[in-house]
């Protein structure tokens, strides 16, 4: 247990997200003099009479740890003086240093607009956020490849020229226990699938005028697993999608059918029928026993099954998913994983670090303290060399295959407190991801859970959310058709 005493009220999210990256699996709280901070999305306890000005006072369940001054800092100086300190403590340094936004491209592709070359970019960065070379280096590889990819459809005269399409289907065959997301077991009962569709399909035909008839650039349906609806009811909405939306002339269009055991020959035939022109096939990992652990249910030749079924239906862009950091699972059976996805020669690989979110039955787990072998809370130290030489294994498989890095993001609490990279081969690269992930373009987001963007002149985003809970958003399909009427235009 970590307790961080402080009286200010501002960048408590990075303070805790930097302690945590330090000590991954450590509870740490923040006890607060002064009131609740504004950003609050981590256990805060309000504390009365601390006297303790603008410092920081670290403490641990064996007793003082260290104290920090942080009195009149910029954030950037705060986040600085913070990783320093804990650097010091530990003995440490991070992968990405102070940095703890989830978008580290985006930092080099600003200095690569502004005509930096790589180098001067390189000590640009060590000296600002303490990141390694290795990682600005990457950053910079894929920040080059995002802006080859993306410029055509990005418009600095008319903001609302293009936009893509976001489509949240939140049902999947079973919950896994690593998940986060407000998805739904499908089940045997259709009603609940309908009750969402029927309220889709009114968004769908209520805001499609929005768009004043320009068709996506992209399109992806996500959630949840898409594929775990039945044919009939994939083909209702796409069709809606087609009709409405023009979707089939998108440039990409890509459904998630991350869980193979949702995947069926008739189910890829209506895809494929509608324009859907990449689809991804998740096996996060090719080892059983952690597909029984995180609760998957299911096996990985359903994985191999799935995956020769979509190319013998034609799909020529598929992408697998894998999720490094698993519970129980070292660098062999990573690398295990890794050669049962080269055989396969899927055209795209997303390579995620584990991220333990709140949400997700795994993190109830961990916090109290399961220890079944393969839940311990982890040696940071051992961690973060397991976790990069994980990361190195992907990276090798994934340019054994011929792809490269296109896009990269980061997520709180992620294990070694590394990245998430998509790699692709040529021509297969998924510009949805990187437009969402950059902000670059308007995102029209429709279903439980989407959150929509718009993009001023100046390329700044504002965003408006749908409900969360497909329930709620069933329930108040009007407030949501009008929110979003209200939001578009
Ligand atoms: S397949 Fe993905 S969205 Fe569905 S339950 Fe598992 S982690 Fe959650």
């Amino acid at each position: 247990m970590i307790l961080i005493e402080t009286d200010i009220l501002k960048n408590t999210d990075d303070i805790y997200a930097l302690t945590g990256a330090f000590f991954p699996g450590e509870k740490i709280t923040i006890t607060c003099r002064q009131g609740t901070p504004d950003d609050m999305s981590h256990p805060v306890t309000k504390r009365e009479n601390s006297g303790k000005g603008g410092k920081l006072v670290y403490k641990s369940d064996i007793g003082a740890m260290f104290d920090v001054e942080v009195c009149d800092l910029s954030k950037d100086e705060l986040k600085r003086t913070v990783y320093r300190a804990l650097s010091n403590h530990t003995g440490r340094d991070l992968p990405w240093g102070s940095l703890t936004g989830i978008r580290p491209t985006r930092l080099a592709r600003k200095r690569i607009e502004l005509g930096m070359s790589d180098d001067q970019i390189v000590a640009d960065m060590k000296n600002s956020y303490y990141c390694s070379d290795e990682k600005i280096r990457l950053s910079i590889e894929i920040a080059r490849k995002e802006l080859e990819l993306i410029n055509p459809l990005i418009s600095r005269e008319n903001a609302h020229s293009h936009y893509s399409l976001y489509v949240d289907v939140p049902f999947c065959p079973t919950r896994c226990l690593y998940c986060s997301f407000t998805s739904n077991p499908v089940g045997s009962d259709r009603s609940f699938v309908e009750a969402y569709l029927n309220a889709l399909e009114l968004e769908i035909r209520e805001t499609a005028a929005l768009t004043k008839c320009i068709y996506p650039d992209t399109v992806y349906i996500g959630g949840g697993t898409p594929t775990a609806l039945l044919p009939e009811e994939l083909e209702r909405l796409l069709g809606l999608l087609e009709r409405y939306y023009g979707t089939e002339k998108a440039l990409e269009y890509t459904v998630e059918a991350g869980r193979p055991d949702s995947v069926t020959a008739e189910k890829l035939r209506v895809l494929k029928a509608h324009g859907v022109t990449r689809i991804s096939v998740n096996p996060q990992t090719m080892n059983q026993g952690t597909l029984d652990l995180i609760g998957r249910r299911h096996t990985t030749d359903n994985v191999k099954e799935a995956f020769h079924m979509a190319r013998e239906e034609c799909f020529d862009n598929i992408n697998m998913d894998i999720i490094i950091g698993l519970p129980g699972e070292n660098v062999e059976d990573v690398e295990h994983t890794v050669s049962e996805l080269v055989l396969l020669d899927p055209d795209s690989l997303t390579v995620h670090s584990l991220a333990v979110k709140r949400a997700s039955v795994m993190k109830e787990q961990l916090e109290n303290g399961m220890t079944d072998g393969a839940h311990n809370r982890p040696d940071p130290v051992k961690t973060g060399m397991m976790m990069a030489e994980m990361m190195a294994v992907a990276d090798r498989g994934a340019r054994s295959l011929g792809m490269k890095p296109y896009y990269l993001y980061r997520q709180k609490n992620t294990a070694g407190n590394l990245e998430n990279t998509g790699y692709a081969k040529e021509g297969r690269y998924s510009l949805y991801n990187i437009l969402i992930n950059e902000e670059v373009q308007d995102i029209l987001a429709l279903g439980a859970g989407g959150i929509s963007k718009r993009l001023d002149a100046a390329g700044n985003a504002s965003r408006s959310a749908n409900f969360k809970e497909a329930r709620d958003y069933i329930a108040n399909i009007d407030k949501v058709i009008d929110k979003k009427r209200e939001f578009w235009l």
